[in-house]
């Protein structure tokens, strides 16, 4: 990463950040100027910032972006959320921030009942300590017939006291819970998730579209990657993808690496969502910002070609050959969707405000606004990462 200019710190803390192209929830203030006060954004504002006695951050030639938030993501920098201890998850979420994940739900794959368990129970500690935002359940109530690289042995139909028990090994830090609303019970366990203020996410399914349809209306509010690991859409069988975008209270999820969905499928799902509903995830693993070679997914061997993951062929349960998680990151994936011809502002919205609105997060951090903690991402004028800062400080060192 390359270095901004350095901001030393005045006696009360008050920094200016100038110069730069701002992208706020009200459009681009281009020049723009953003005081911190701390940890925290204390205005903003158009045109050339004066700062008698504050230090100044000259960011000429720089886009600034609220910083990114994950809601979907199971590791990288050779680490990950999904097995080893916690010092992995650590450096795991480590990795994520320096790529501008300012905040970062860990999620699980599928896996027996008491892995699960202990997994959620040692993720809630970090939870504790402002490591990871919380944590997202991807599974085991989902479909084997859709299981992508997940391992379809572990794979249960929906079971509401199961779930209350992962619930209580999460200790409050359960956000999301994905689940496939075609088997049995799943109704039930949707209700069972919205009343515990859990958001019920439909994902890797095979679900058509009335049976979606009917899980949003028992209370499925949010897409996992929708059109990965779920039945595609057809003209007359829209399945989970036409009855998710079709409902205006679901947030939907993209992987928009340029691996997982053409451009156009990011575009489209971009306008038929409209304003405020497109989210944009990683789903990484491990193996983002490692070489290629041979890593892991919950009990699942994954092989990583050219940037590729993809389910190893080697006798193992499930679809061998499928994509597997990304190597993505949320900077890379933000570069990509506007390279795919995304507005710059409907790209931060669905990179930071729309995923901090979803998770409960909205009057702390996921736009460049007052009163918000200074969660911010500096990148060059071809989106390129330049710079992170978490909460008024910045990450990598100092600038
Ligand atoms: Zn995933």
């Amino acid at each position: 990463m390359h270095q901004v200019p350095a901001a030393a710190r005045t006696p009360d803390g008050r920094r200016l950040l100038t110069g730069g192209r701002v992208v706020t929830p009200d459009g681009v203030l281009d020049p723009g100027w953003i005081s911190l006060a701390g940890s925290v954004i204390d205005a903003t504002g158009r045109g050339e910032a004066a700062g008698p006695g504050r230090h100044v951050t000259d960011l000429r030639g720089h886009w600034v972006l609220p910083g990114f938030i994950d809601m979907h993501v199971h590791g990288g920098g050779g680490a990950s959320f999904t097995e080893g201890t916690a010092g992995d998850a650590r450096r795991a979420a480590g990795f994520h921030r320096l790529h501008g994940s300012t905040t970062i739900v860990a999620s699980l794959v599928t896996a027996p009942l008491a892995d699960l368990e202990a997994r959620a129970a040692m993720l809630a500690g970090l939870a504790g300590e402002g490591v990871i935002a919380g944590i997202h359940l991807e599974g085991p109530f989902l479909s084997a017939a859709r299981c992508g690289a997940q391992d379809p042995r572990h794979m249960i139909p929906p079971d509401v006291a199961a779930f209350q028990r992962l619930r209580a090994a999460a200790a409050d830090h359960l956000r999301v819970i994905t689940l496939a609303p075609e088997l049995p019970g799943a109704s039930g366990l949707i209700e069972a998730a919205a009343q515990a203020g859990v958001i019920a996410a439909v994902g890797h399914t095979d679900a058509t579209a009335d049976l979606t349809a009917a899980a949003v209306d028992a209370g499925a509010t949010h897409a996992t990657h929708l059109f990965n690991g779920m039945r595609p859409l057809h003209h007359r069988e829209p399945g989970p993808v036409g009855a998710l975008l079709d409902r205006d209270e679901v947030t939907c999820e993209v992987i928009a690496d340029g691996v997982h969905l053409h451009d156009t499928a990011i575009r489209l799902v971009a306008r038929a969502a409209g304003p405020g509903r497109l989210v944009l995830i990683t789903d990484a693993m491990a193996a983002a910002g490692m070489p290629d070679g041979r890593y892991r997914l919950g009990s699942m061997h994954v092989d990583v070609a050219g940037r590729v993951a993809r389910l190893a062929g080697d006798g193992e349960p499930g679809t061998a050959g499928a994509i597997a998680g990304s190597t993505a990151t949320m900077a890379g994936v933000v570069r990509h969707a506007i390279a795919a011809g995304l507005p710059v502002t409907e790209v931060a919205a669905a990179a930071s405000s729309t995923p901090a609105r979803v998770l409960g997060l909205g009057d702390r951090t996921g736009a460049l606004r007052p009163g918000l903690d200074a969660d911010l991402v500096v990148c060059d004028e071809d989106f390129r990462l330049v710079a992170v800062m978490l909460r008024g400080e910045w990450l990598n060192g100092s600038p």
